[in-house]
């Protein structure tokens, strides 16, 4: 791309405005980088929006992806208190209600005394006092790990775009659609362009705008989750740390390897087949508002459709009430979000051209991952 005279000039152009291009934009700023970052919405409202601002290292498998989250967990209090954003270091308690589910968290605990992840068990009392929302009947104990965070991911992302013009002068462009990538430059549709020597795209759930064929080999599979939200619990009520259950131990990776996980696997396929139609898996978080954001469901590529399904919904609440007790369970909020992720990679990293990079696909881990990735990625381009 020719340079002309009126064109603006930047370091840095970053497509995309959720949590992966505001961490990208970050990175470089804090190298001293000029950014510049675009959004074809008025304000990003993606997948970055739409979780539940769950910070859950826990759930990486041990080794690189587990010491990437702990790295972007240290950059979250590090913004948190930077920037004045509400987050609270509440932990999580993972809910046995089950042989099966108390064996993998046992395993899990003896395994990773020799790693970097900070878990204990808890008997059933223990986890009482700390998690005033786990349901008492069935319970057999948990698993406390203190590394998870809870952020209110609609102010977040709403707010760091804020800080990182007030902190760092990046500029950002909302309403503007990315059309064209070159070395060297970016073009919206409404023609504007502007120089940079490099561009990185982090365009989320939009595989078929900017490189759709890169995109489309990479082997990205795109993700439909269910959520839904309470109001704010009566009298301040808090539900202690993020709870989940059983059949997250099925959903990440890290308890993967535990030798009971098989068995509890194969419990579920035989007892609650119709939670796989939709991969349900249940987990809890709270807000500052004292709102309880509920989910999620998992349907994939084909499965995807436009519409939200009462049996999805109906399944999670079930799955839920069997977990955790609330003051009020009144749904006032119910919402789906579409990510993208890479079979087998933390995100999907490619340069198509020199000096343009893509940075898409973390699946259901950006919230937790994007900072320690985007550092990395800054690190490794440089030649730091
Ligand atoms: C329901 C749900 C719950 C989740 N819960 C958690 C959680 O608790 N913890 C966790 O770690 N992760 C969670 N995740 C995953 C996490 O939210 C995603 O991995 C992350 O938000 C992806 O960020 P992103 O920036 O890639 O995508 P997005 O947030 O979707 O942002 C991409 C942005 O790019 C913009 N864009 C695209 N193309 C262009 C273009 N050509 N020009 C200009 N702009 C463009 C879009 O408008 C969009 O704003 C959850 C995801 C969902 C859907």
């Amino acid at each position: 791309m020719s340079s002309s005279t009126h064109e603006e000039s930047f370091d840095v152009a970053v497509v995309g405005a959720g949590i992966v291009g505001l961490a990208h934009a970050w990175m470089a700023a804090r190298r001293g980088l000029r950014v510049v970052v675009f959004e074809r919405s008025p304000r990003a409202i993606g997948a970055s929006i739409r979780n539940f601002g769950m910070i859950w290292p826990i759930g990486q498998p041990a080794g690189e992806p587990f010491l990437v989250a702990l790295r972007s967990r240290a950059f979250w209090l590090e913004l948190a208190e930077a920037a004045g954003l509400w987050l609270n270091p509440c932990g999580s308690i993972h809910l046995a209600r089950h042989a099966d589910e108390l064996a993998v968290l046992d395993e899990f605990c003896s395994v990773s005394a020799a790693g970097d992840y900070s878990v204990r068990m808890l008997t059933r009392d223990e986890v009482l006092q700390r998690a005033p929302a786990a349901n008492p009947d069935g319970l057999l104990g948990g698993m406390w790990s203190e590394t998870e965070l809870c952020v209110n991911s609609r102010d977040v992302i709403a707010r760091l775009s804020c800080w990182l013009s007030e902190m760092f002068g990046v500029e950002f462009r909302f309403g503007s659609l990315v059309t064209s990538v070159e070395p060297g430059g970016v073009t919206t549709s409404a023609g504007q362009s502007v120089v940079c020597e490099r561009t990185v795209i982090c365009s989320g759930s939009d595989l078929q705008t900017l490189f759709p064929s890169v995109l489309a080999e990479s082997g990205l599979k795109l993700c439909k989750l269910q959520m839904m939200k309470t109001g704010p619990q009566p009298d301040d009520w808090r539900i202690g740390p993020h709870l989940a259950g059983g059949l997250t131990l099925r959903h990440y990776l890290a308890f993967a390897g535990c030798p009971s996980h098989a068995a509890l696997r194969q419990r579920f396929v035989v007892e609650k087949p119709e939670l796989d139609r939709f991969g349900i898996h249940v987990m809890a978080s709270q807000n500052n508002s004292g709102e309880v954001i509920l989910g999620d469901s998992h349907e994939y590529d084909d499965e995807m459709t436009p519409f939200d399904s009462s049996e999805i919904e109906s399944l999670m609440l079930r799955e839920l009430r069997e977990l955790i007790v609330l003051r009020d369970w009144q749904i006032v909020e119910r919402w789906h979000g579409v990510y993208a992720k890479h079979p087998e990679r933390l995100i999907l990293e490619a340069e198509p051209q020199p000096g343009v990079h893509i940075a898409v696909g973390p699946g259901g881990a950006g919230m937790t991952l994007s900072f320690g990735l985007a550092d990395r990625h800054w690190t490794r381009w440089l030649g730091e």
